[in-house]
């Protein structure tokens, strides 16, 4: 029996075909453009395909309570054309099989508890740092979802004392994601973070920032590991700069919970890699 995947990112859209313990058989990949053309391509994908459920795993926010009568709906993006634009409709139109819809870092969790770095766990947290910053939580089996969805990016964070610049975020400025996302390093410094040396007092910011927000996620949620992908996480000296950070502000608080000591098996790189969001989608549709 086969599942179909759909990660639906900003810039790509990934689509799969997948065993139901967890194999990708195959798979294809396009740009995002317009809502119509690209939901078009995925139909195009799916046609000849015999699935038995489709998981959509989709950049956010999205509608995901289906008692809502615009569940299956992109909310308020400013990627153009997609705000409103209700996905999950169009795709019942051709696929009827059960689909089951949610955010890439919801998906990416529950892959990662399925078949990655959490498997052997009841719990973890999937925090993506790349144009955005999102993040999902598997508790016990389960997605967190609640009023809408986790939206672990737009928490507020204690500033750097020397990082003056005022955010990205259009709606908070400051906050974790317009403070430590990828354009924010670009946008301080005029050129991408791949090109940034290791030693840039920008990492020093971006680490003690995502090291507040994994304190708070730890505290709030209690996960046996925090995964952090995303584009900008390809900066893997950044691994060491958060745990130290995290350790600094964590003040042996909790000095007998059994973190380990170097903090490497509970802040790490995700199993599934890049794979993570479309191993996601896989996952969501075994949720059916
Ligand atoms: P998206 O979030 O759009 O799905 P990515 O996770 O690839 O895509 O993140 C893209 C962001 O990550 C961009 O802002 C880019 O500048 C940044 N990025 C990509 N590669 C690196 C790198 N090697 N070092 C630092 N930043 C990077
Ligand atoms: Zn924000």
């Amino acid at each position: 029996m086969y599942i179909g995947g759909i990660e639906a990112g900003g810039t790509k859209i990934n689509c799969a075909i997948g065993t139901t313990d967890g194999k990708i058989i195959e798979q294809t990949q396009f740009p995002t453009t317009s809502p119509e053309e690209t939901a078009a391509k995925m139909l195009a994908y799916f046609r000849d395909k015999e699935i038995s459920a489709l998981g959509v795993a989709s950049f956010g926010p999205i509608d995901i309570n289906p008692s809502s009568p615009t569940y299956g709906s992109i909310l308020d993006t400013p990627k153009s054309g997609w705000a409103h634009y209700n996905l999950i409709q169009t795709l019942k139109t051709e696929i009827k099989v059960p689909i089951v819809f949610d955010t890439d870092v919801n998906g990416a969790a529950l892959a990662e508890s399925y078949w990655g770095a959490a498997k052997n766990l009841s719990s973890c947290v999937y925090l993506t740092i790349g144009t955005g910053i999102g993040g999902g939580a598997c508790i016990d089996g389960k997605l967190i979802h609640g009023l809408l969805h986790p939206e672990m990016g737009h928490i507020y964070v204690r500033r750097h004392p020397h990082d003056h610049y005022q955010g990205t975020c259009p709606f908070h400025h400051d906050c974790l994601e317009g403070l430590a996302a990828g354009p924010s390093i670009q946008k301080r410094l005029g050129i991408s973070g791949a090109e940034i040396a290791e030693d840039h007092a920008v990492w020093d910011y971006i680490s003690y920032y995502l090291a507040q927000a994994i304190l708070n996620y730890t505290m709030i949620l209690s996960p046996e590991v925090i995964l952090l992908g995303g584009g900008v996480m390809k900066q893997q000296h950044l691994f060491h700069k958060i745990r130290q950070q995290f350790q600094e502000i964590l003040a042996d608080y909790i000095h007998r919970h059994p973190l380990p000591d170097d903090l490497e098996s509970y802040i790490r790189f995700p199993e599934l890699g890049d794979f993570a969001g479309l191993y996601g989608s896989l996952a969501l549709a075994l949720q059916k």
